[in-house]
């Protein structure tokens, strides 16, 4: 068992490669380039840890003036799709988070339904079990969320 770091926001290189992956990835879907779609794009992989879409936008509204909240679900799926973010804390009581998926390594949470703390972790067993479980049922997968949901030992100590 392994603890995930929480990533700190991706630095200049990193950026110009998942914004290279995502006009790429724009031409072939033959869509209009857009400065707004990368700006959110940029905004997004430079946020630290998991976020909202409700904080994205506050976040692009001080640094981007006026953004269209529209405009911001409109091109989610496409990072999403493009591997540049991924859906992620479902389990949430405020509802589905995002994080940055590009250049990092796959991991799984733990959440506090109290106080929102989040643990990021990898185990193998896990990805094998669930490999495992795929196979049988003849999927091939292509992703999964695996959530724990309880009471941090914080919020159990201050019960008490
Ligand atoms: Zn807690
Ligand atoms: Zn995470």
């Amino acid at each position: 068992m392994r603890r995930v770091r929480t990533p700190t926001g991706l630095d200049e290189g990193g950026l110009e490669r998942a914004l290279e992956l995502l006009r790429e990835a724009v031409r072939r879907r033959g869509l209009r380039s857009s400065s707004v779609r990368e700006s959110i794009a940029r905004a997004a992989l430079q946020r630290e840890g998991h976020f909202t879409v409700d904080d994205l936008i506050r976040d692009l509204r001080t640094t981007e003036g006026e953004v269209h909240t529209a405009t911001v679900y409109r091109v989610r799926p496409l990072l999403v799709e493009e591997g540049l973010l991924q859906t992620t804390l479902v389990s949430s009581s405020d509802g589905a988070h995002y994080e940055r998926a590009f250049e990092r390594e796959h991991h799984d949470h733990l959440i506090c339904s109290q106080c929102g703390k989040v643990v990021e972790f990898f185990l193998e067993d896990i990805e094998e079990l669930q490999r495992a479980i795929a196979k049988k049922f003849g999927f091939r997968l292509t992703g999964h969320v695996h959530e724990l949901v309880g009471t941090c030992r914080d919020c159990l100590r201050t019960d008490a």
